[in-house]
């Protein structure tokens, strides 16, 4: 290997890793460390707990992963010694994706295990013994139950979007499964929120942890996002606008319901749009065709409800379209947060019609703002009658209103990565 390729880009040298990590830290591509690895990493090599409040796409899968992959390349042993659980199988295999490229001048084995496929390859590849498992409660739950993955050397848990495991009624399975583990571990746990269930979690799980805490109750910067007045009747005809007029190349529309997300698909690909639905009636296998074509580009349209909300992280997608409002606004944070990523700049763009004011007013106090409010050519009379929403977010808007916009996000920007101990 020649000496370049060990120096460690610029500001990752500080935390001493693992020459084949900094290989691998290269070879992603990453020039200089967030701001929650630089909070995150030291307090993992450290050995510490970890409470990382923050949502996916912020860097933090590398933020847990290379002070694991550091601690395991310290000692040869074989067999589960790292369990990474996640809620979706999309972001398991997206979590699997990232360790597998900074682990690649390793020679450290990593197993994904989620449902939907079949059993018998995974417990094939256990024989393997490998020393990293991410996975999916259920699955690895009834491996665990069935004797054939056995989790008692585990040295290090991490649990990803523990928020959206307790949503998705996961954690009784991950409490299960938390029996089976050694009582001397690190844990590492993350999540955008922490309702009750979590904080519960966290409280019994975490020792003296460590708080890297993320302002999350703001869309990022990059994101440029509006909303569109629109009669419900008239929604397929302003998507197709969007579409079409508005230099779209790449977008995620949300639905409500599964159904509309499988009929709006089947309805865009005759209009002849490269659409395609995700949604969890889907197979897995149907569901990894999706997704993969819409990472490739073969299809530029995903028609998707919540399952893809959190936690995908598909670079370059221009526009987010939620064709239905998110059930809360924390949804519509995580849905937003799927463009403009990286510090590339994305549209979002919500389609609100008269039943949708109680959410809107519940969005923008949260966000602190009021969402702006575009009208598509053509398109003018549908926001006609319908009124912005009054109170809270407004009385919020007018105070701010003397600061600049880009000051008001780098005011935010600034308190990201900030740490309690
Ligand atoms: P995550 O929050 O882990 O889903 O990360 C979001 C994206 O950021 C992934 O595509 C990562 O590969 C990428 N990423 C993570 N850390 C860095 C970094 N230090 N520099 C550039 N990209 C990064």
């Amino acid at each position: 290997m020649s000496a370049s390729t060990s120096i460690a880009p610029a500001g990752f040298d500080r935390f001493g890793l693992h020459e084949t990590l900094v290989r691998g830290i290269r070879s992603a591509g990453f020039e200089s460390p967030r701001p929650i690895q630089l909070e995150t990493i030291p307090a993992g090599l450290d050995g510490r707990d970890v409470l990382g409040l923050a949502q996916t796409g912020t860097g933090k899968t590398a933020a847990f992963a290379l002070p694991l992959l550091d601690r395991l390349l310290k000692v040869n042993r074989r067999g589960p010694r790292v369990l990474v659980l996640a809620p979706t199988r999309e972001l398991a295999s997206q979590i699997a994706a990232e360790i597998r490229t900074l682990s690649k001048f390793t020679r450290l084995k990593m197993l994904t295990l989620f449902g939907g496929v079949s059993m018998r390859g995974q417990v094939n590849a256990l024989r393997n013994r490998p020393e990293i498992v991410v996975g999916c409660p259920g699955r690895v739950l009834d491996l665990q139950r069935q004797g054939v993955l056995r989790l008692g050397q585990v040295e290090t848990l991490v649990l990803d979007e523990a928020d959206h495991m307790f949503d998705m009624g996961f954690l009784p399975d991950v409490r299960k499964i938390l029996e089976g583990l050694p009582a001397r571990r690190q844990n590492l746990l993350f999540a955008a929120t922490m309702p009750g269930e979590v904080r519960r979690l966290a409280d019994d799980l975490l020792t003296d942890p460590y708080v890297v805490e993320l302002a999350n109750s703001a869309p990022a910067a990059t994101i440029d996002h509006a909303l569109c007045w629109i009669a419900e009747p008239r929604k397929r005809d302003l998507l197709e606008h969007v579409l079409t007029r508005e230099n779209c190349h790449s977008a995620i529309v949300f639905t409500r319901t599964k159904h509309r997300a499988r009929r709006l698909a089947e309805q865009l690909s005759r209009a002849g749009h490269k659409a395609v639905s995700l949604q969890g009636n889907m197979s897995q296998g149907q569901r990894d065709r999706a997704m993969r074509g819409f990472r490739t580009r073969r299809y530029d349209v995903l028609v998707a409800t919540d399952i893809a909300a959190r936690g995908i992280d598909v670079s370059g997608i221009s526009h987010v379209i939620n064709f239905d409002v998110p059930n809360t606004p924390e949804v519509y944070l995580h849905r937003i947060g799927r463009t403009g990523r990286s510090e590339r700049e994305g549209v979002a763009c919500t389609f609100v019609t008269g039943s949708d004011r109680d959410w809107l007013r519940a969005t923008e106090r949260m966000i602190g703002a009021p969402i702006p409010h575009r009208q598509a050519e053509g398109f003018e009379s549908d926001g006609k009658h319908e009124q912005r929403p009054t109170g809270g977010a407004r009385n919020v808007a007018r105070k701010q209103s003397n600061r600049p916009r880009r000051l008001r996000q780098s005011a935010r920007a600034a308190g990201r990565g900030s740490a309690r101990r």
